[in-house]
């Protein structure tokens, strides 16, 4: 039977500000779920800790809210043990590339075939509005006493350099881009990465909806122009079509330039997109034959309500 959006919702009272961009992220995976019509107990969201975090408790799928930094390390794991569960990892980028970053990085040299989404507006909105990791040099949101004295991580040219095989930016509120590029994520063979641009309008009076809408600009003909705008619109073409070091450099390289673009320019959509890296999850068949078709999720632990396994011997090793 095919599932409805709303059977992806849940009831529990959402406390997010009103506005926030976290909205249009979370209506944007209820729908790409819905459209594909993935099971909701085929499907499963991992979220860390920040605003963002209580994600996994408004999709209507299996879910767990993890701890500060470590979502990968939680989704990263359930995926393995049930490769047929859609896995996705939510988190803010204070939460993804502050104490996050390490597991980040080592993530995207695994390239497991899973999903992960930041929620990224520059800020660490759950604790007042502290400068986060994506917040540029020299800025003062209201929430900062003085200008931020760091400079940025650039989550996009960190994703390519890091070993994902599809990485892509979103914004939160062009709902139906995002739930395209959610489903194209999901989709992916590998490790996928979507960073997506959140206005977080209690905290950051920067990068507001209107900001990013270009009230403030002006072009020669005097008309105001969008900051953002899509990269498949202007023949941008982010994927590896071949094993040829030529093509990979080029195609790394592009993203990487492209992921520098900012100011009166953003550009969302595809930077990079490579199905040719075999995910960890092929290797590890390649290792362990019957690894799909048996995999932990689906081995017995206990029979006639005995467990199966003997720990008897670890657990002496640990007497002191
Ligand atoms: Fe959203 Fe910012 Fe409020 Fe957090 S503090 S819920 S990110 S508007």
């Amino acid at each position: 039977m095919a599932l409805k959006l709303a059977d992806y919702k849940t009831n529990v009272h959402n406390d997010w500000c009103p506005g926030c961009g976290d909205f249009g992220i979370v209506n944007s995976i209820q729908m790409a779920l819905a459209e594909m019509n993935i099971p909701r107990h085929k499907a499963s969201i991992f979220s860390g800790i920040g605003c963002s975090g209580k994600t996994s408790h408004y999709i209507n799928v299996y879910g767990v809210h993890t701890l500060h930094g470590r979502v990968l390390t939680f989704a990263q794991g359930a995926k393995l043990v049930n490769p047929e569960m859609t896995t996705i990892a939510v988190g803010g980028d204070g939460d993804g590339l502050g104490i996050g970053a390490g597991h980040f990085v080592a993530a995207g040299r695994r390239n497991i075939d899973m999903t992960y989404i930041i929620f990224d507006n520059g800020v660490y909105g759950l604790t007042k509005g502290q400068a986060s990791p994506t917040l540029k040099l020299g800025e003062k949101t209201k929430s900062l006493p003085t200008p931020n004295t760091n400079y940025n991580v650039n989550p996009i040219g960190l994703a390519v350099a890091s070993g994902f095989t599809f990485v892509a930016r979103g914004y939160s509120y062009d709902v139906r881009h995002l739930k395209d590029l959610i489903k194209a994520a999901v989709e992916h063979k590998g490790l996928a990465f979507l960073d997506v641009l959140q206005p977080c309008p209690t905290y950051n009076d920067i990068n507001t909806r209107d900001w990013y809408a270009g009230k403030d600009l002006m072009e020669e003909a005097q008309q105001r122009h969008s900051r953002i705008y899509k990269l498949e619109e202007h023949e941008f073409d982010p994927v590896v079509h071949y094993s040829e070091e030529s093509e990979l450099n080029e195609k790394l390289s592009q993203a990487l330039i492209k992921s520098l673009e900012w100011g009166n320019k953003i550009p969302i959509g595809v930077f990079y997109k490579n199905e040719i890296i075999t995910p960890y999850t092929g290797r590890l068949e390649d290792k362990i034959p019957n690894y799909r078709e048996n995999p932990p999720a689906l081995q017995k632990i206990s029979r006639d309500g005995k467990p199966i396994t003997d720990v008897s011997k670890l657990l002496d090793s640990l007497e002191v």
